[in-house]
């Protein structure tokens, strides 16, 4: 009996994971997906329903056949606290278990005191948490910057091996700490055919940096900082980048710097800058060719990683397409004289993102339940009191 209630609730683990993977998923897709027969599929399905991990709504009908359900979180199912810390601000909330998030607090931060604002962070979290009660099964964090053996390091904004015990030990839960563009990147794969089983998600914010997703998950690494792309020597081999290497392709992507050669003192914050100016183009000369220079530098560098990495599309998130449009013609000039022949005469689609403002927050909850949710867990979250089989 034990090790069929484990066995049930390995089969729950993973279809709970196809879930996550794809959104709205459908009970026929779940049936493919866990390799079950459509008997077998209900029983798991009221399981999960019972158990108040899933909810079901009817379906569109696609076409001829039964009418099929699509599976959701149950709204008082378990939940991972998210917390994503930018270079100006911070945003906290909730994420149900198919990624559904609800920003419940946001924040603005000077950077000047990281712990100070991780003190009071994690007195926020632990609010938070106490408002979910036993629902909380881990957390995570996303920051722009490096998180390593629990100690975070933001160049931009000169915070290098900052003590994040305060924040992480802020719950008795297991807690994630993640990049930014990487959480970014996991949102974004599974909006597209699971058949594009290789993305390459490219960010510009105030730098580039990105992620390579295989089969829904950042691919693996030994420390935790697979996709740093941003410090690829794509660039100019005598600059120093805050990060310790010289050459970084994401120097080129210093927005303030570029501001200054255009002469606009932008460092308060040169993401809007650039924004600006791509909505309301200046035709003068040194604003077209910080423009073309921009577009060259990202053409090549997407070029370097196609060689390198074979992905089935490209996404580009941030400012990253409105960089690509702004000098479409730089671009692909650049694209197509990095490419292999191989790539050039068959290259992946490059599409803008399109998982939203919310997708660092999305990425980082589906990887929080990618980190703690398993069949021991779940058989825990069944016999919390719920009425399960
Ligand atoms: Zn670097």
């Amino acid at each position: 009996m034990a090790s069929s209630q484990a066995r049930h609730w390995r089969t729950a683990a993973q279809a709970l994971a196809m879930v996550r993977r794809r959104q709205q998923v459908t009970r026929t897709e779940l049936a493919d997906m866990v390799g079950l027969r459509s008997g077998p599929t209900s029983d798991l399905v009221k399981r999960l329903v019972q158990a108040e991990l899933i909810s079901e709504r009817s379906a569109e009908q696609a076409g001829p056949g039964r009418p099929t359900t699509t599976l959701h979180a149950s709204p008082t199912g378990p939940v991972a606290l998210v917390l994503d810390i930018r270079h100006g601000d911070w945003r906290l909330g909730a994420s149900d278990l198919d990624g559904s998030v609800t920003i419940h607090e946001v924040g603005g931060h000077d950077g000047i005191a990281p712990d100070q604002l991780l003190d009071m962070l994690a007195q926020r979290l632990r609010r938070l948490a106490a408002g979910y009660g036993d629902r909380v099964v881990g957390a995570g964090i996303t920051v722009p910057g490096l998180a390593v053996d629990g100690r975070l390091s933001m160049p931009m904004l000169g915070w290098q091996d900052i003590e994040t015990t305060p924040l992480t030990s802020a719950l008795d839960r297991p807690m994630v700490l993640g990049n930014d563009a990487t959480m970014a990147a996991v949102a974004e794969a599974r909006m597209h055919p699971a058949e594009l089983n290789s993305l390459l998600h490219i960010v510009v914010e105030v730098g580039v940096g990105g992620a390579l997703i295989a089969d829904g998950r950042p691919t693996p690494s030994a420390h935790g900082l697979h996709g740093e792309f941003g410090h690829l020597p794509f660039g100019d081999p005598a600059l120093r980048c805050p990060c310790g290497a010289k050459g970084c392709w994401t120097a080129a992507f210093d927005l303030a710097e570029v501001a200054r050669r255009t002469g606009v003192d932008a460092t308060a914050d040169p993401r809007s800058w650039l924004q600006k100016l791509y909505s309301h183009p200046d035709d003068s000369d040194a604003i077209r060719h910080a423009m073309t220079s921009l577009a060259a530098d990202l053409g090549r560098g997407i070029a370097g990683l196609i060689n390198a990495l074979d992905p089935a599309l490209v996404t580009l998130g941030g400012l990253a397409d409105l960089v690509r449009f702004a000098s479409v013609g730089a671009f692909y000039d650049a694209l197509n004289g990095g490419l292999m022949s191989a790539h050039r005469a068959r290259p992946p689609q490059i599409v803008q993102a399109i998982a939203g403002d919310d997708a660092t927050l999305v990425g980082m909850g589906l990887s929080v339940f990618d980190h703690v949710l398993d069949a021991e867990l779940l058989a825990r979250w069944a016999s919390r009191g719920a009425g399960v089989a």
